[in-house]
């Protein structure tokens, strides 16, 4: 940091209050004098990105508010047909995230008061009680049930721009001893890494004169948390068309739905320099862009009101039990040591409750009838491209994706053609 940043850094510390926020802060960074001018127009540079200079005096709530953007970019989200097809690979993320359920975020021994539902079956007197880790729906078949924690239940599906599956993940913060690596972070890198393999999928159209696909702006993202800072910064860069999440993420401080209002999508060119356009005519952004982020609500999803609602009453549950002493609702007890009562969200997905909710969502996939006006339905509507899947057609192939995962899948590994 240079001297004068120094004394700008102290000078907009000493002038100015909190009411200023980051307005200052940039100002500070480019040797202006912390002062009320610097927050009327954003320092020179960034005075001609659009999308902050029409944002920059606009209070917090505008930045969050995605209202305008969705029906600007997915008036579909309107149509019932629509919402169902989202539906479907929501059960089947849900159906997947059952499948791998891995609640032993203590590890299988101990004492976990709000997973006795998850309990391995009764084990030798001599030998002590353990909870079953993946394999739920069958822990007394004659596959691996892995018991020791990879990750959090937190894992997102790719679809794409013909609503084929390309492949699905995982958390596996714990495999890597990480904090970094998330279910959608990973996902977007297994996708550039299989396209480039592999040429089957409508990934994205070609942007400039790359080579390669080098953008997935029609890939659509499930997941099962709302994104956080890296993930929707990842997926940013990579031009994810949208992401759609089953639960609110109440620390992801709705960071996905501010770089969506403040990214700077322009028109993406084609190897000709011309503007890449969609089947509607309408312009393909350019990179960077965030996806359009899209709540579980926007598609009358049960399921994201139950989640939301189930964790923050997790959240209250556990410190209330915390302030008690209460063990009964703790999340984790040990044999020896510190109870945990730790109100995480990550400790939310692994009890019976959060469980339930993901196994009713998931029997949908299996009890879904589609209606005959969204059966038939395509997105995008586009008559000559035969390629692209009816619903039907999606729901069909989602089925047959459980199947493959159920027995080839593991945890998220990559998909194997
Ligand atoms: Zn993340």
């Amino acid at each position: 940091m240079s001297d004068d940043n120094k004394v700008n850094r102290r000078d907009f510390i000493a002038t100015t209050t909190a009411a200023a926020g980051a307005a200052s802060a940039l100002g500070a960074a480019v040797s202006v004098p912390a002062s009320a001018q610097s927050l009327l127009a954003p320092p020179p540079g960034f005075d001609t990105q659009k999308p902050l200079i029409e944002n920059w005096n606009r209070q917090l709530g505008d930045l969050v508010d995605v209202t305008t953007g969705l029906r600007r970019d997915a008036p579909e989200l309107g149509d019932p047909a629509m919402r169902d097809r989202h539906k479907i690979f929501c059960y089947l993320l849900m159906k997947l995230i059952v499948r791998f359920w891995n609640g032993n975020k203590r590890g299988p021994l101990g004492s976990y008061p709000l997973r006795q539902a998850q309990l391995d079956r009764p084990q030798l007197p001599e030998k002590p009680q353990r909870y079953r880790g993946e394999m739920m729906a069958n822990p007394g078949g004659l596959r691996v049930n892995w018991d020791r924690y990879l990750g959090h239940n937190i894992a997102c599906i790719a679809v794409d721009g013909n609503g084929e599956i390309i492949d699905f993940d995982f958390n596996h913060n714990d495999f890597f001893r990480s904090s970094a690596e998330h279910a959608e972070s990973r996902m977007v890198r297994r996708l550039f890494s299989l396209t480039d393999v592999f040429d089957g999928w409508k990934t994205g159209r070609k942007l400039s004169d790359k080579p390669h696909i080098a953008s997935l702006n029609d890939v659509t993202l499930y997941t099962s948390l709302e994104s956080c800072a890296q993930c929707s910064g990842v997926m940013s860069l990579a031009g994810v068309r949208q992401i759609i999440y089953l639960q609110n993420d109440f620390t992801a401080y709705k960071i996905g739905n501010i770089m969506y209002n403040l990214a700077n999508r322009g028109a993406g060119v084609d190897s000709r320099g011309d503007p890449i356009l969609d089947w509607k005519g309408k312009p393909v952004p350019s990179l960077p862009g965030a996806p359009i982020p899209i709540a579980g609500s926007e598609i009358q999803l049960d399921e994201f009101k139950k989640l939301n609602d189930a964790n923050m009453a997790f959240a209250r549950d556990i410190l209330a039990a915390k302030a008690a002493n209460n063990l009964n609702g703790a999340f984790f007890v040990p044999d020896n040591g510190k109870p945990d009562f730790d109100p995480s969200i990550t400790s939310f997905l692994c009890t019976d409750v959060a469980l339930k909710i993901f196994q009713d969502g998931a029997a949908r996939l299996d009890t879904l009838t589609l209606d005959p006006a969204s059966r038939d339905w395509r997105f995008p509507d586009k008559p000559d491209n035969k390629q692209i899947l009816t619903n039907q057609d999606c729901l069909d192939k989602a089925k047959e994706f459980f199947k493959y995962a159920d027995i080839e899948g593991y945890r998220g590994s990559p998909h194997k053609l």
